[in-house]
């Protein structure tokens, strides 16, 4: 019924990591011979992983420095190249790397494994051992990458464990999420809430730092496109939601509202109209200034998100990109991602606080349990007309939040696992969509790390992907990521703050 794969997310498969085998000639050619087989056996394998979902390419063995770098300078400039496995078969002495990685322009995965899984006991000899170094040669270019102070993933284990596959697939998704930052345009239509501090920042840093550029239009921008609108197309669209959702009685053909189901329907094809028009993968709005809209977008910007576009209220361009980027990791898996706010707390006395998720209106139906409803309701601020919304509830199980934030020297990622629970009771009077979940390792703990390390009130919720996720995509954009999780401990994690503080290691341009 939604759209989750729609045309504005990338597909996957049409890109690529390069899957790169380091050696050298002091073996003999045989020897070479056979490090290039076993090399494009674990790249067919990889390739074919279920969890792995970009294609693996297999590219010639290096042995000398000239064709390190001229596999880097080749694996920079291949627009569907969006990050390269590296895997030392034999001893690859890494001051052949150095012109190549000093160079390297796309993100790097380090798989240290072992062509073959155990040791042949009965007939291990110095041919056997000479072919399968990887042991000591994956430390030799590891020491390289640490010297040039590089971050990449290191991932340990045999080439067919699923978790090994598994890692390396969760890689390539935070690649593939960079890979389209480097490209993505964000529209900040109406600037930002007023007197808000967090939703601002300095987008020309962020566009050095991840690649997506922001830029500002007026709302009447949106209205032109408004004006294009035709009938035709708003009754389709009012059919559309009459066979996807629930719909309240005022809204149905016939009924009372069912002009302002129409109203929110041209705001959704205008919006679609100017956001396809710009080329735009990613927006903001803000509630105090709608000129020219009868409503606060509400099931457009719920519909938007489900079809891959990120999304900010209140002028959150950085919600909008991670938000994008995580709907870009996000891709095939199951589970939906959103936009998402720390609404209100539920504090009963002992460990069982909980954190009611949602905001005024914009929450993705990705997240929806089961076939959300649409309604009208007053929205109490903004003075405009009663906007139409989804209302659903998130389904129970692991989530992760994520907020992306501007320390001013650098950006933090901070990053909070949870688990989503069914709601202790019905809540038949909360007109928007909504999550209730408990942080790990307790609310008293997480909001007090969430607070200290400077996080947003606006995260992106997402029930398909894992910190693992958000972890690789910080060390591939450059950025300090901090973690809460079952393993927090607020005075460790206090200390983890201020060390990173004084270091300046993750200071933007
Ligand atoms: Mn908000």
């Amino acid at each position: 019924m939604l759209h989750p794969e729609s045309m504005i997310l990338p597909n996957l498969k049409q890109l690529e990591v390069w899957f790169i085998t380091g050696s050298q000639h002091l073996y003999g050619p045989e020897t070479l011979k056979q490090v290039a087989a076993d090399s494009q056996a674990i790249a067919a394998g990889l390739d074919a992983a279920a969890d792995i979902p970009v294609k693996v390419v297999f590219k010639p063995i290096v042995t000398t420095p000239e064709e390190v770098r001229n596999l880097i300078l080749a694996a920079n400039s291949a627009p569907n190249c969006i990050g390269l496995v590296a895997w030392m078969h034999t001893f690859s002495p890494a001051k052949m790397w150095i012109g190549g990685l000093t160079i390297l322009q796309k993100p790097l995965c380090h798989l240290h494994t072992q062509f073959s899984r155990e040791i042949p006991w009965s007939s291990i000899d110095m041919d056997f051992m000479n072919l399968n170094q990887s042991a000591h040669g994956g430390r030799e270019f590891g020491f390289m990458v640490s010297r040039l102070r590089m971050n990449r993933k290191v991932v340990v284990g045999h080439w067919q464990d699923s978790e090994v596959q598994r890692e390396v697939g969760v890689w390539t998704r935070a690649a593939a999420a960079r890979h389209d930052l480097q490209t993505a345009k964000i529209a900040r239509i109406g600037d930002n809430m007023r007197e808000v501090a967090v939703t601002e920042g300095n987008k020309v840093s962020a566009q050095i730092q991840f690649g997506f550029a922001v830029n500002g239009y007026g709302l009447g921008d949106v209205v032109a496109h408004q004006n294009n609108v035709a009938d035709a197309q708003i009754d389709q669209l009012c059919g559309e939601y009459d066979e996807a959702y629930v719909m309240a009685d005022s809204l149905r053909k016939g009924g009372a509202r069912r002009e302002a189901l129409r109203d929110a329907a041209r705001i959704e094809l205008a919006l679609r109209s100017f956001l396809t028009s710009g080329g735009f993968v990613g927006y903001t709005d803000t509630f105090e200034n709608l000129h020219g809209l009868k409503q606060l977008p509400g099931i457009a910007s719920q519909r938007l998100m489900a079809d891959g576009y990120g999304f900010g209220a209140e002028g959150d361009w950085k919600a909008a990109a991670l938000l994008r980027a995580a709907k870009v990791m996000a891709v095939g898996l199951p589970g939906g991602t959103s936009f998402m706010e720390d609404y209100t707390y539920h504090l009963p006395e002992g460990s069982d606080a909980l954190v009611l998720g949602s905001h005024m209106l914009e929450i993705c139906p990705t997240i929806a349990a089961g076939r959300p409803s649409c309604e009208i309701h007053p929205l109490g601020i903004g003075g405009k007309e009663d906007p139409v919304r989804l209302v659903f509830d998130a389904p129970s199980g692991p989530a992760v939040n994520a907020t992306l934030v501007d320390l001013s020297d650098r950006y933090r990622l901070v990053v909070n696992n949870v688990d989503v629970v069914s709601p202790l009771a019905p809540l038949p009077k909360l007109p928007v969509a909504r999550a209730l979940w408990k942080p790990a390792p307790d609310l008293k703990t997480a909001a007090a790390a969430w607070i200290y390390a400077g996080g947003s009130h606006h995260p992106t919720f997402s029930q398909a992907l894992t910190s693992e996720h958000f972890d690789d995509f910080a060390d591939i954009t450059g950025v300090e990521c901090v973690l809460i999780d079952s393993y927090t401990r607020l005075r460790e994690f206090k200390h983890q703050l201020r060390v990173s503080d004084s270091t300046g290691v993750f200071a933007t341009r």
